[in-house]
């Protein structure tokens, strides 16, 4: 149980973000949703986890695009026990057509925020004796598709800086780890099934079969509870001696 410890999830009003707090609400953490809004349903997502799980569940509005919202997150806290690096956005497009901002946008968001936040959380991890860093990658971290390049090397990079925190803190009882979904529905890609299926002249069975999960043999998304679960995994005792590694649940992507 992680009844006592306080989880920071980056980007938790929406998708994979509220379904990795749910989880870890589930076994009992204390949890912090943000996103960059700061709006009534948002404080009442956070409502909501602490009448359901009966635990303390705040929400508290920062801009990870922004350093010093990143570092004021983990400080405004008080306490960090579980840092789940989650915020991301995404932009597709060929690199000689790449929008500068986007690409400073997606590297600033998906790279480093993790950088500022995780850089205020440890000092908390040490003090309290304990200490676990999510990090929510990609299969885009191990590989590459066309068009994505901002996207895929900010996920190559949060992959990287994974393994250098669990170098850093090796000696000590915190873990620095990174998840690596394959596609998983939520509402951001939930969005681009009709588009993709009126592209292709498909229905939206055969876009989310045929293009979307193309490159996932299992040809199932991934869930948001399956990624929580994983992040719960790395919380829990069994989990001790792995850091500095990845954890794929990606329905078979990166054996390809
Ligand atoms: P989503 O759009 O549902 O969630 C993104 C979250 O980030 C939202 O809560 C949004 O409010 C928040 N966010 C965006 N910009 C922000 C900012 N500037 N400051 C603070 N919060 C901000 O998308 P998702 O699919 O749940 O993605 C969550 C993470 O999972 C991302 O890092 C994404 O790259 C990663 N991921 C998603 C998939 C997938 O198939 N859905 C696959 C692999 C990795």
């Amino acid at each position: 149980t992680l009844k006592g410890k306080t989880a920071i999830i980056t980007g938790s009003n929406s998708g994979i973000g509220l379904g990795v707090a749910r989880e870890l609400a589930r076994a009992g953490a204390d949890v912090v949703l943000n996103s960059f809004t700061d709006r009534d349903e948002d404080h009442k997502l956070a409502a909501d986890l602490a009448e359901e799980f009966d635990v303390v569940a705040r929400y508290i509005k920062a801009d990870m695009s922004k350093p010093e919202e990143c570092r004021a997150l983990i400080t405004h806290a008080g306490a960090c026990d579980i840092l789940v690096n989650n915020a991301g956005i995404q932009h597709v497009a060929p690199i000689e057509d790449f929008p500068t901002e986007k690409w400073d946008a997606i590297i600033a968001i998906n790279l480093s925020s993790a950088f500022h936040t995780t850089a205020v959380a440890l000092p908390l991890m040490r003090k309290a004796g304990w200490g676990r860093v999510v990090n929510i990658a990609s299969a885009h971290g191990l590989t590459a598709s066309p068009y994505k390049s901002a996207y895929i090397a900010a996920k190559h990079g949060i992959v990287g800086l994974s393994k250098t925190v669990a170098l850093e803190t090796a000696k000590e009882p915190i873990t620095c780890n990174a998840i690596c979904p394959g596609y998983v529905l939520t509402p951001l890609v939930e969005s681009q099934i009709p588009d993709t299926a009126k592209k292709y002249g498909m229905t939206e069975e055969e876009a989310k079969q045929k293009v979307i999960l193309e490159r996932q043999p299992s040809k199932e998304f991934a869930t948001v509870e399956q990624i929580g679960g994983t992040a719960v995994f790395l919380c829990s005792d069994a989990a001790e001696q792995i850091t500095g590694t990845t954890i794929s649940v990606d329905g078979g992507w990166t054996a390809l």
